[in-house]
Order: structure tokens, then C-alpha cells, then sequence
């Protein structure tokens, strides 16, 4: 468990991605959840039995010609560790994660794209925002970017902070 000292996941222990095929028909989740720990909302929220436990300590395991893309999933991930993958047509991917910073990211925001080590790659553009339920601290934020970039981008950062 290398990850543990490092703090982030290098692409050997990565689950395999879905196929390019799938992620141009709709958004698919992927997650990156490789710990042994007891945790299990994604697998009793997901209602297309397409996530993968054979006990509560198991990692996950997305079958992605089950998911739907419904994100019953990552709204309710304690890790932040459930991304939403897709892409379309024009060299466009999105990427939908959880973000629980202030002032909240709104639609057309320009943002900053962090790789799994939190090195800045590029620059997208928020266009869609699920704002955080009552009394809970997580918004969803889907960002537009070059589709290679969905396959690492995993965190984002505000261009301009708005007062
Ligand atoms: S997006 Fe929906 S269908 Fe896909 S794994 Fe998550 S909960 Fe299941
Ligand atoms: S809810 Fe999140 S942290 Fe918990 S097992 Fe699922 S992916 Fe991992």
C-alpha cells in the first residue's frame, strides 16, 4: 500500500478505465477507492447493482455496462473518491467530482485542473453544479476540459476566487 506514504494513486493501481466506446455513450462513474476499509454507501445507493462488494471492506468494483450514470453514487462518498467520466464529440471530456470549498463553483466558472498529485494540467470550464443538500457540505460540479484529461484529472481550483 505505497498510495498510503504517498498520498495519491499512481496508474499501475488504478482500476481499469472504462472503454472509449462506453464513455462516448453517457456519463459512467469511476471510481478510485483501493483501501480495505468499512465503508459501503455507494454500493447500497446504487440502484443498477453495478457496483461490486463481496464484503463491507472490499474495494469497489464499477460494472460499466451496468452503470447508468445516475450518480446516486457519488453524492454519497465519504472518501471523494467517485468521479464521473465522459466524453463527447469535438475532443471534449467532463469530468463530475465532488467539491466542498467556499464560495461554491456556479456554471461557467473557469477553473484549474489538478492531476492526482494535485499539479495544475490545464484549465476547464464548470458547466453544471449540484449545490450542497441542507446541512451537508458537498457540492457537485461537473467541468468541461480535453478529453484526454479525464483520465486524470481528480481536482479542481477556481481561476478567479470571487469575493
Ligand atoms: S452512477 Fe448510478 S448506476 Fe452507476 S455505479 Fe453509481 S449509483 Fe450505480
Ligand atoms: S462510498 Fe466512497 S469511500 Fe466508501 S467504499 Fe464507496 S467509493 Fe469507497
Amino acid at each position: 500500500m505505497k498510495y498510503l506514504e504517498r498520498g495519491y494513486l499512481e496508474k499501475d493501481e488504478l482500476p481499469p478505465f472504462p472503454s472509449k466506446e462506453r464513455l462516448r455513450k453517457k456519463s459512467v462513474a469511476y471510481i478510485e477507492c483501493p483501501q480495505p476499509i468499512p465503508c459501503s454507501p455507494c454500493y447500497e445507493a446504487c440502484p443498477a447493482d453495478a457496483i461490486k462488494m463481496e464484503n463491507i471492506n472490499d474495494p469497489p468494483e464499477v460494472d460499466y455496462e451496468k452503470c447508468t450514470g445516475c450518480m446516486k453514487c457519488i453524492r454519497v462518498c465519504p472518501g471523494l473518491a467517485i468521479f464521473m467520466l465522459r466524453l463527447r464529440n469535438g475532443g471534449i471530456g467532463e469530468v463530475t467530482l465532488q467539491y466542498e470549498f467556499l464560495p461554491w463553483l456556479k456554471k461557467g466558472d473557469r477553473v484549474r485542473l489538478l492531476n492526482r498529485k494535485g499539479e495544475i494540467v490545464g484549465e476547464g470550464v464548470v458547466n453544471w453544479v449540484l449545490p450542497p443538500e441542507r446541512n451537508d457540505h458537498t457540492s457537485l460540479v461537473r467541468v468541461e476540459m480535453p478529453a484526454e484529461l479525464i483520465f486524470e484529472v481528480r481536482a479542481v481550483k477556481p481561476v478567479e476566487v470571487r469575493k
